[in-house]
């Protein structure tokens, strides 16, 4: 297991950016606060519905295309 992801971060704000509903709240990791408080969950859900309503697919995946780590 590597370090978890926000650890590996540093300045990068691709998927803050990328995400057509801003799922991502920019936060940094705390430990002692809860995983919703850096990523609303709700929403990404909230477009693929809307996305399998208007195209048939639920399909996005943007935030893990742009990730530097997911591409090596
Ligand atoms: S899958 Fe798409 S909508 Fe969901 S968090 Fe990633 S970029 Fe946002
Ligand atoms: S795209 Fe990847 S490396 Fe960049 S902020 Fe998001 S999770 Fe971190």
């Amino acid at each position: 297991m590597g370090k978890p992801m926000e650890v590996q971060c540093g300045d990068c704000e691709e998927c803050v950016d990328i995400c057509p509903v801003s799922a991502f709240t920019e936060r940094y990791f705390r430990k002692e606060e809860p995983h919703e408080a850096r990523y609303d969950a709700r929403k990404c859900e909230k477009y693929f519905e809307n996305t399998e309503k208007t195209t048939g697919m639920a399909v996005c995946g943007l935030c893990f295309y742009v990730c530097p780590h997911g591409r090596k």
